[in-house]
């Protein structure tokens, strides 16, 4: 059977994506696709990934879903940054690194600063280095901000603390059970976080010596990577990738709370309330993962630590406010940022809805 071709304006049309550009360097094969969610807040900032996609069609939807989950972090923290996302295509083999991440930094050159740059999966600080030699469009180098992954821990770190309060009614994590999906750059800064604040971690990662160097480290304990769905506990930090929580595998969870970094870690939004009709509290992605986002958007250091910090204030009000109104937090949270924007275009910028 003839399977649909994907129809990449309806699908930026539900999304809200502004722009979406496809670059193809034919000296280097380099191939990227960048969307540009929204810019009402400032210029769109979000990261590269490099990584090898199953089609096309996949690196494209990625880059705009992910484009949109920037906007909706910028947003509610308060940054004067719209969303964008940059996917390139990774090949089977790449023969020259430096040349294709120069390719990659002549097309964001092209868009003229309406799309800034970062790390994301698949590319690291010294890429940005790279990167900085062709366009000045690009944030996290090893001169100025650098790996966001330690501020991205730390947020979601905070944002956890805000759960456990709003939800066990325990302060503090001293003696909390969680469970970490994905001891890659973030899971293991956040192990380290919750570690030292007492609590215990059961970590599990598809990357055997990765997992066993931060389950020795931290001493956590290991579990199989499908059987991290089934750990009796009270979080569950998914930290891998995305679309990971599924109709299938929210009816799994056994924690009380998930709050995790990955991005769009719902593979579908009815799997929110999937969650709260089981008693699960979500931390909605776009919020408790925004520490990278900081650290990369704000130069001042204690601006910086002072926004990481806020990210516990922010998710309270959305749990309060998902509480009282019988909403998921997400919605709640997804409603924070619309107004942000509906506000902003009417010329009346407002920080953060909490
Ligand atoms: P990473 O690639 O360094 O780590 C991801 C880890 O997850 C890898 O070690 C991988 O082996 C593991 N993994 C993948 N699938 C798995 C599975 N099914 N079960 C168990 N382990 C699995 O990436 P990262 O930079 O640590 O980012 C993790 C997530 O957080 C990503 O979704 C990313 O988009 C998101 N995020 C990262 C940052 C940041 O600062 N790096 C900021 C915001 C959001």
């Amino acid at each position: 059977m003839a399977t649909q071709p994907m129809d990449f304006f309806s699908q930026a049309e539900s999304l809200g994506v502004e722009e979406l550009h496809l670059f193809c360097d034919p000296r280097t094969g380099a191939r990227a696709a960048i969307a540009i969610h929204n810019t009402r807040l400032g210029p769109a900032l979000g990261g590269c990934r490099f990584l090898a996609y199953p089609s096309t069609e996949a690196a494209i939807q990625d880059a705009m879903c992910l484009a949109r989950a920037m906007s909706y972090k910028a947003a509610i923290a308060g940054l004067n940054h719209g969303g964008g996302k940059a996917v390139l295509m990774r090949p089977q083999h790449v023969p020259d690194r430096r040349k294709y991440l120069e390719a990659f930094a002549s097309f964001v050159q092209r868009l003229g600063g309406r799309y800034i740059t970062a790390e994301d999966s698949g590319t690291h600080v010294s890429d940005m280095d790279t990167i900085a030699g062709i366009t000045p469009y690009v944030v996290g180098t090893s001169k100025d901000s650098g790996d966001p992954a330690p501020s991205t821990a730390l947020g979601v770190r905070r944002g956890i603390e805000a759960a456990v309060k709003f939800w066990l009614r325990r302060e503090g994590l001293k003696g909390v059970r969680v469970a970490l999906q994905g001891a890659g750059n973030v899971g293991c800064h956040l192990v380290r976080e919750l570690s030292d604040r007492g609590a215990n971690v059961i970590v599990t990662d598809l990357k055997k010596a990765v997992v066993e160097h931060v389950a020795q480290r931290f001493k956590a304990e290991i579990v199989d990577p499908d059987a991290i769905w089934d750990v009796d506990c009270d979080v569950l930090a998914p930290c891998a990738l995305g679309g990971v929580i599924d109709s299938h595998t929210a009816r799994r969870i056994r924690a009380r709370i998930v709050g995790g970094s990955a991005n769009n870690q719902l593979s579908e939004p009815d799997v929110a309330k999937i969650l709260q009709e089981r008693g699960i509290l979500y931390a909605p992605d776009f919020v408790i993962n925004a520490g990278g986002l900081i650290q990369l958007a704000v130069k001042n250091a204690d601006e910086r630590r002072d926004r990481l910090l806020r990210i516990y204030d922010t998710l309270m009000a959305i749990f309060q406010q998902a509480g009282s109104a019988h909403q998921t937090p997400v919605a709640i949270a997804e409603r924070m940022v619309e107004t942000i924007l509906y506000a902003h275009s009417e010329g009346k910028h407002s920080a953060i809805a909490v």
